[in-house]
């Protein structure tokens, strides 16, 4: 705990740690000390981790990388972060992250952005951590914490930990609880591990997995050992390569490290089919419609009343401008053009033109997947990202920020487990990764395929 506190203090250019709390640190790291020496020491016991700034954590700034959250700090744990905390873990902070999870580069953040610590070849350009788990991947890739817990509403677990050269895995919806996790789009929320390696998220995902009665949507399933599941055998298992993820304009390193991915899985005794998913090319407007709409709802409230950041107001102001200066000054670009997206995408004249046909098209998606894996399919193989870190500051429009997510949002809105491993560099030294796709419920037969990816 020391050594990373050190290492944390050091690296303050990457902006990923954005609270700290040594403190907290230093008392859990004793006590874990204390269940080591009197022989019951937990699977986490005295591992340092970073947390996102998602959750919310007892008596410790917890803003979702939002402006209207200061100086939120809240009066309980979230259930994931308890039982972290009860498998003996140590938070050495609190990580960066896009404003409510809502990017894909971390630029969003009211902290601003983390920064990759990863350089292409010899130029000295900060490159992104991606987003929304932005601080995250950076603190992981950096070594500045064992582990990091991240969310991903549409591939801000694997997305950044593609950028980062660095493992990370959502789970089936309803294996870990969303309670004390900041509600984007709760249909879609999921918090996962984010790792070094594949072993290292069997472990944590293995201790903060579990039902809930607090979160009505998680599953009330027993939680295999997922580290006892990485046998490394994978002989006669059926891999779906989806030809709808072969996009145009791909680049070439993308595609030769998808080959390449298919080779070590061959290798590794598994059969290779390729597989059609046709809804494919309708997942990602879906997405922008549905997270939206969910987030518009979620978000209504933070009105200045209850939490963190009011607004000063004026002679004569009610509490209709302290609601409108309030929300106007404390949510960032992006978080208001969702709040709008998503008003609009609901109110009664457009709701069936696009909520519910957004719905529609997600049934068509999860049907896709489910009759892929009737068929005989064990997991699907497929880029994580349709590119590598790129620059900071490279001002994208909103639309070509959100293609960023085009191989990740299927499967949330299936709700099936993603995870995403690293599998090679591309030419500038760059890390790339894979994503695999599993059945659900099926992290620990999904995490022993990742792991011949390694
Ligand atoms: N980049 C996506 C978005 O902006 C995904 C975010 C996430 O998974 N939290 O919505």
């Amino acid at each position: 705990t020391d050594a990373h506190l050190t290492a944390i203090e050091g690296a303050g250019a990457l902006n990923a740690f954005v609270h700290h709390t040594p403190d907290i640190a230093c008392d859990q790291a004793k006590a874990a000390d204390a269940r080591i020496k009197a022989g019951d020491a937990p699977a986490m016991c005295g591992i340092p981790i970073g947390v996102k700034d998602l959750f919310c954590t007892k008596g410790v700034a917890s803003q979702a990388g939002s402006r209207i959250l200061e100086g939120f700090k809240p009066e309980y744990e979230s259930t994931i972060t308890s039982q972290l905390f009860d498998a003996g873990a140590v938070m050495l902070g609190k990580l960066n992250m896009d404003e409510f999870a809502m990017g894909s580069s971390n630029e969003t953040s009211t902290y601003g952005n983390a920064v990759n610590p990863w350089k292409a070849g010899n130029s000295d350009a900060a490159l992104t951590p991606g987003g929304s788990s932005g601080g995250s991947a950076a603190a992981v890739a950096a070594r500045l914490c064992l582990a990091a817990l991240g969310t991903d509403t549409g591939g801000s677990i694997r997305q950044p930990a593609a950028f980062t050269g660095i493992t990370g895995i959502k789970p089936t919806y309803g294996r870990c609880s969303r309670w004390g996790v900041v509600a984007f789009a709760s249909s879609l929320d999921q918090a996962g591990p984010m790792t070094r390696n594949v072993r290292d998220a069997a472990i944590m995902l293995t201790a903060m997995s579990g039902h809930d009665p607090k979160d009505s949507t998680s599953a009330d399933l027993a939680v295999p050992d997922f580290e006892a599941m990485l046998t490394g055998d994978i002989k006669g298992q059926t891999i779906g390569i989806p030809k709808e993820y072969r996009m145009d304009g791909m680049p070439e390193e993308i595609e030769a490290l998808w080959q390449n991915g298919i080779a070590m899985l061959r290798d590794a005794g598994a059969d290779i089919r390729d597989i059609s998913l046709p809804h494919t090319k309708y997942a990602l407007p879906a997405y922008y419609v549905i997270a939206p709409a969910e987030a518009s709802s979620n978000l209504a409230r933070y009105d200045g009343v209850r939490f963190g950041h009011r607004a000063d107001i004026g002679q004569g102001d009610g509490i209709t401008e302290m609601y409108e200066k309030t929300r106007a000054e404390g949510f960032g670009d992006e978080v208001q053009r969702r709040v709008m997206v998503g008003t609009y995408v609901l109110s009664a004249g457009f709701y069936d033109a696009y909520y519910n046909r957004a719905r529609k098209v997600r049934t068509l998606i999860k049907k896709d997947f489910e009759s892929v894996f009737a068929d005989g399919i064990d997991a699907i193989l497929t880029p994580a990202t349709p590119s590598a870190a790129f620059e900071l500051g490279a001002n994208f429009s909103p639309i070509e920020m959100y293609l960023n997510d085009v191989f990740t949002v299927t499967v949330n809105l299936a709700g099936l487990p993603g995870v995403a491993v690293p599998t090679g560099q591309n030419a500038r030294g760059l890390p790339l990764g894979l994503q695999l796709i599993g059945k659900p419920w099926q992290e620990g037969e999904l995490l022993n395929v990742a792991q011949c990816l390694e």
